[in-house]
């Protein structure tokens, strides 16, 4: 018996091992399957529903996948060994339940049990994304699922631009944008996705040509409509997530509305002269019951109440940071991490260089996002620009 032999039958002594059926059983009843082999043999194809954790960083990573150490641990290779020694250095670990999956993949294969070719990112992605795939935060997981997520902006103007910009930057696959309008010459002090020599394009291809130019991996989904009763539902369904950076009431209602009755995130920004602000309006997030548009602002004040748009001014930087923050959120919201701004209004005086936050809660008698409501439908307000307050209003 050569020295390998040896200390694999040592292992084998010490481990235990299972037969792919069980390990499949036990995978089922909550244990981790971890597949440790290369990557090229994971392209091939994996165990349904496994973790892959080559075998040369499993130490390094396994307890950003599972810190659990009393989760029963199932380590599979291609034909069993190296998988022992793998299982021995979990075990080093400190993880108290692992054991090695006996024949490994080949005989996981041969047995019938369910397999799938994992999706991976191509060298080209690797490359554009490495500073992502470096956090642990987001890691080639992570990316995958950016890739995989579509991102809609409403409005392609001051806040679309900045979100939509860095969102194709990110990674986001799709990218749907919705704008019925044309580029003007006025729009270039802030509206960073057009061009001067764009002036009278249609703004959603102005944002395509330049989103596909910084990165043609994403699909931009051009929708040169004003959002409508009768046309925001089919627009917005099939999204991850909604940012709003319209600049008008009925707009803003009916993406509200919509979001609320198919359970999106809403990602709204507003500005207006110094100012902006930022919330998630988010009604079924899972982790506390936020509030939607309408819990604060059940109705769009009378157009009286509000300065014309023509009146209405902004600092052109300004909507950067707004749109910006927007961003961000939207993509804590596709990986799930850290804290979005649900029942949080982040509000921003550019002139003093402060930000504030407040909460905001959900009525609970609130017609559109009270638990137990039947919604009661559209509404097509008449078309104005501008605000309840100074800090509502807007100049997307
Ligand atoms: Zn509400």
């Amino acid at each position: 018996m050569n020295a390998r032999d040896r200390r694999l039958a040592e292992l084998k002594s010490r481990i235990r091992e299972v037969a792919p059926r069980e390990a499949a059983e036990l995978q089922r009843k909550g244990a981790l399957l971890v597949d440790v082999r290369e990557p090229d043999e994971v392209a091939q194809g994996s165990p349904a529903g496994a973790e892959r954790l080559v075998r040369g960083f499993l130490e390094l990573k396994i307890e950003d996948v599972e810190p659990n150490q009393e989760r029963p641990v199932l380590v599979m290779c291609a034909g069993g060994a190296r998988s022992l020694f793998a299982a021995e250095g979990l075990v080093q670990l400190g993880y108290r339940d692992v054991c090695s999956v006996v024949g490994g993949f080949n005989r996981w294969k041969q047995d019938g049990l369910p397999v799938e070719v994992p999706r991976s990112l191509s060298k080209d992605e690797r490359e554009r994304y490495g500073r992502h795939l470096l956090m642990p935060e987001v890691g080639e997981k992570g990316q995958i699922r950016l890739v995989d997520s579509k991102v809609l902006l409403i409005g392609a103007g001051g806040l679309g631009s900045p979100a939509a910009f860095y969102l194709a930057a990110a990674g986001v696959g799709t990218l749907g944008i919705v704008d019925d309008d044309v580029v003007d010459r006025s729009n270039l002090q802030r509206q960073i996705l057009h061009a001067d020599d764009r002036v009278g394009t249609p703004k959603t291809e102005s944002a395509r040509r330049t989103l596909q130019a910084l990165n043609p991996g994403v699909r931009v989904v051009e929708h040169r409509v004003r959002l409508k009763s009768d046309n925001v539902e089919e627009i917005l369904r099939g999204f991850d997530v909604v940012i709003d950076g319209s600049d008008n009431f009925p707009t803003r209602y009916l993406v509200n509305d919509a979001c609320v009755k198919l359970g999106l995130p809403n990602v709204h920004g507003s500005i207006f002269r110094f100012e902006g602000q930022v919330s998630v309006f988010w009604p079924r997030y899972a982790k506390r019951r936020g509030p939607c548009y309408r819990c604060l602002y059940p109705q769009p004040p009378p157009p009286e109440f509000a300065p014309s748009c023509a009146e209405a001014g902004v600092l052109g930087v300004l909507p950067g940071v707004v749109g910006t923050i927007q961003a961000i959120e939207a993509i804590k919201i596709l990986l799930s991490i850290g804290d979005p701004l649900v029942g949080r209004l982040l509000h921003h005086d550019a002139l003093v260089q402060r930000f504030s936050e407040f909460v905001v809660k959900a009525d609970p008698a609130c017609r559109f996002c009270a638990e137990g409501t039947v919604f009661p439908g559209y509404v097509d307000y008449e078309q104005f620009c501008a605000a309840p307050r100074a800090a509502e209003g807007s100049v997307a």
